[in-house]
């Protein structure tokens, strides 16, 4: 049976797909980890259990990893004076709670036979496990559970001659999701996997040029957005200039149609599009799909908040703010309370009761995974005196895993896996739920979905995942080590 727990500390945060990772790197200016520091605080939204940065000065690589968040950890003197450098890249990571800790941390760095390696990156393999065995076997020692440690073990072993010709060896060998940022001592690289799964775009600061997952890393460092790196492309820089590479086959692109829908913070341009200006397109797609006859639009903040005010100008309904997010209440002040009377949610969103008593309003939220945030939500509007209570979602109904650097959780507790609309709208106690169709999430890009090779991925709905799943596949033949993904 699927049960809430009151005690969330994320409150109605506990219920999200969780982003991966984020990257950021420079090249070519002074205190490289200043700058990489203030590039990982505007990312810290992808990843919040671990930060790192590593630089290179001199022939020296340096590096500093922390769990926990890039405040407090880099933004002390030490630490950047530590971190010397004209060059650096840097890492926010997420994984699920309990998973390892520190030395799964990035950016990851080894010592190889041609000089220093360090890597940070976001997205996940999806043949990490496979490979993995195969080197093991042949007497690679692994110090980290993450799949991109199996990267710097390919690029260890390859025959080829330089570090971008080795990289590139290496990742002809691998499967899946890689945004990665690359430090050597020939230059930073950063590279994109052939179907561009998760962002990553390139920026100039005078003479220095940077990689990010978001622009808005771009953005808090002064930058100029250039472009992005494009799926498939390889880009070298280093003290003799900028350099791109095209060294797989060329095949349709298939980007991660969630950063629109929730990952991407929504000041971000992802695609060439404005995160914010899709938010709301898919509001008013849903609007136009599913309407309703309410007083008020009512966003799930933050994230629903976008898709609200679409919904709100499409419909003609009044936008109105009628759950309230504490910004101070951090993971650690919640408590469970012995008699059961404090509930978590309660502390960091509270129903704003003298707006929503007696009316009935329509709640926009951008997913439902397992459900237990819109039963929470339901019933705190009920609580506040909501006549009618209508939930509307900025997604089609999440059925499937994602094995491309997000943490989903097992099929099995996906709401939508177990449960049709009708179901799932008793479930949270609704007087009406409806998500947006594929379709619609489509034209909200502005696009119209080809069913026969989807332009994007778009398999937490579909189920239609754009690479073989090698590891999954081969789940019952090999080893019973779970590799943590990078994200
Ligand atoms: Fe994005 Fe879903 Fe595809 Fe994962 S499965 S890459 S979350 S669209």
């Amino acid at each position: 049976m699927l049960t809430t727990n009151p005690f969330d500390p994320n409150g109605l945060d506990g219920d999200k797909l969780r982003e991966e990772c984020g990257v950021f790197g420079i090249w070519g200016v002074d205190n490289a980890a200043g700058f990489v520091t203030l590039g990982l605080h505007a990312l810290q939204h992808r990843g919040q259990e671990a930060a790192g940065i590593t630089s290179y000065d001199a022939g020296q690589f340096h590096s500093h990893r922390a769990m926990g968040h890039v405040a407090g950890n880099f933004d002390r003197d030490d630490v950047i004076r530590m971190l010397a450098g004209r060059a650096a890249i840097g890492h926010v990571r997420y994984s699920t709670a309990g998973g390892p800790g520190i030395r799964n941390a990035q950016p990851l760095f080894a010592e190889l036979a041609e000089g220093g390696f360090a890597i940070g990156q976001n997205g996940n393999l999806s043949n990490a496990m496979k490979l993995r065995r195969t080197l093991n076997r042949q007497g690679s020692i692994f110090q980290s559970t993450s799949d991109t440690e199996v990267i710097i073990h390919l690029v260890a072993t390859s025959e080829r001659s330089n570090m971008l010709d080795r990289l590139t060896d290496a990742l002809k060998q691998v499967e899946g999701a890689y945004s990665l940022v690359v430090l050597t001592p020939e230059g930073l690289i950063a590279c994109r996997d052939p179907l561009g799964f998760r962002p990553l775009v390139m920026g100039k600061l005078g003479e220095a040029t940077i990689f990010a997952s978001e622009t808005v890393a771009l953005d808090v460092v002064g930058a100029r957005y250039l472009r992005d790196v494009e799926p498939g492309e390889l880009v070298l820089v280093n003290d003799d200039g900028i350099r791109s590479f095209s060294p797989f086959e060329k095949v349709a692109p298939r980007p991660c149609i969630f950063e629109h829908i929730y990952f991407s913070r929504p000041d971000s341009i992802a695609d060439g599009m404005s995160v914010y200006e899709v938010r709301k397109s898919i509001g008013a797609e849903l609007a136009r799909e599913s309407p309703v006859d309410v007083d008020y639009v009512v966003p799930v903040p933050d994230s629903g908040v976008p898709a609200a005010i679409g919904y709100a100008q499409a419909s003609g309904i009044p936008f109105e703010l009628g759950i309230i997010r504490s910004h101070y209440v951090g993971r650690t002040f919640i408590q469970p309370s012995h008699d059961g009377r404090l509930q978590g949610v309660k502390l960091k969103h509270n129903a704003n009761s003298a707006l929503i008593d007696g009316k009935s309003i329509v709640l926009i939220d951008d997913s439902i995974v397992r459900g237990t945030t819109s039963v929470k939500l339901v019933q705190m509007m009920r609580d506040a005196g909501a006549r009618e209570v209508h939930m509307r979602i900025a997604s089609p109904p999440t059925r499937h895993c994602c094995f491309y650097g997000v943490d989903t959780p097992e099929r099995a507790k996906l709401l939508a896996a177990q449960m049709n609309v009708d179901q799932m709208r008793d479930y949270i106690n609704a007087d009406s739920l409806a998500f947006i169709s594929i379709e619609g999430l489509y034209r909200a890009l502005g696009e119209e979905r080809d069913p026969a090779q989807p332009q994007r991925c778009d398999a937490c709905f579909t189920g239609a995942y754009p690479t073989v799943l090698t590891d999954l596949n081969e789940k019952d033949g090999g080893s019973s080590l779970s590799l943590v993904a990078s994200r």
